[in-house]
């Protein structure tokens, strides 16, 4: 590998917009995960999926319940949050927003307000010693649990957007796209849109979504979650496409989550081509970089060799994915600043 190559992108300044919290715990953290819980029989190959190596869309959500297994208390989460958190600001992340489904586990007495409370002071203990990233909180509904834990869900985070000093301020829509229909949440997403809540939803990850995707696209979301199969030539359609332009509604884009998880073949006929060509806005991001083994910069190179884009183009990639964060204008501009102060000289 050419160290300088990889040198650009690691001191690449960064914003990581699609981060699941508990697909992001690293190799490292999940060792002292297994330590603390030697009981489960829990082991790395059952956590995160290697190079070259292939799992079904159904395969990677079985890899989340095995970390969940791990990840059950309040200490947990808070150990995870802040170890994921300065992993992102290693490698050159600036600004990221991570998202995470609350859980309530009698066992340990965790309940899905302190889960939120326990991210928000990982946020801030990060804050206080000085880690250079300034990190937001999206509260993630996993489709799976119906329509009543999505309105409670929605309830939760609307206090904390009042409450949190401007740390929690969105909704993620995640789980397995293939359980349940998307129309049944509508009511939950139109109330936090209502609220002052951003949306970020996974859209058609999976074929044959067209009605949810039509849909939800009708709310609108602020950005959709991978958007695989929204264009024609993945068998979606003109109108969803139409729709997505018409809104000028980012995509978060996961290559390698995308191949690993076998929803694209290969890196070469990723939708990111189709979305990047047409101008539309897209940002480069890992989904779960613990479980598929990759990270932001990681990402960045492998656009930048697939689809033969030079540094310059890289580098105004991972600007503009300034204007498509959640948090205010104000930040927007501080890190434009920080962009402005970093940019090295093109040749
Ligand atoms: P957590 O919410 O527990 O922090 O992160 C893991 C959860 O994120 C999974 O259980 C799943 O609900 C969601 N998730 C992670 N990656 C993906 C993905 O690629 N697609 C979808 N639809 N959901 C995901």
């Amino acid at each position: 590998m050419d160290k300088e190559v990889d040198v650009f992108y690691r001191e690449l300044p960064k914003v990581e917009l699609h981060a699941h919290l508990n697909g992001s715990v690293s190799f490292q953290t999940i060792e002292k995960l297994i330590r603390r819980k030697p009981q489960l029989n829990i082991e790395h190959n059952m956590t995160a999926i290697g190079k070259g190596q292939r799992r079904t869309l159904d395969e990677c959500f079985q890899v989340f319940k095995v970390i969940h297994q791990l990840v059950d208390s309040e200490e947990d989460i808070l150990m995870v949050a802040t170890d994921v958190i300065k992993e992102f600001a290693a490698d050159g992340v600036k600004y990221l927003e991570l998202r995470s489904t609350p859980r309530e586990e009698t066992t340990t007495g965790l309940s899905k307000r302190k889960y939120i409370e326990t991210v928000i002071q990982a946020i801030q203990q990060c804050k206080k010693e000085g880690v250079d990233i300034d990190v937001r909180f999206l509260v993630a509904i996993d489709r799976r649990n119906g329509s009543q834990v999505a309105m409670e869900t929605v309830q939760l985070a609307e206090e904390f957007l009042v409450s949190s000093d401007g740390l929690v301020i969105g909704i993620d829509l995640s789980g397995d796209p293939t359980v349940g229909h998307g129309r049944d949440l509508i009511p939950a997403l139109q109330r936090a849109k209502n609220s002052g809540l951003k949306l970020s939803l996974h859209l058609s990850e999976v074929l044959s979504q067209y009605d949810e995707t039509n849909l939800l696209l009708d709310i609108p979301p602020d950005r959709i979650g991978h958007g695989t199969f929204l264009h024609p030539e993945m068998g979606g359609s003109e109108n969803l496409v139409d729709k997505v332009v018409q809104k000028k509604i980012p995509l978060e884009l996961c290559l390698t989550s995308n191949v690993k998880g076998q929803t694209v073949q290969c890196f070469d006929e990723h939708h990111f081509k189709y979305w990047y060509k047409m101008g539309h806005p897209v940002v480069i991001c890992t989904d779960d970089k613990g479980v598929f083994a990759t990270d932001l910069s990681q990402e960045y190179k492998i656009a930048a060799t697939t689809f033969g884009l030079d540094r310059e183009a890289i580098w105004k990639l991972s600007k503009q994915a300034i204007d498509y964060i959640f948090a205010p204008d104000s930040v927007k501009q501080q890190l434009k600043q920080r962009w402005r102060e970093l940019q090295p000289e093109f040749k």
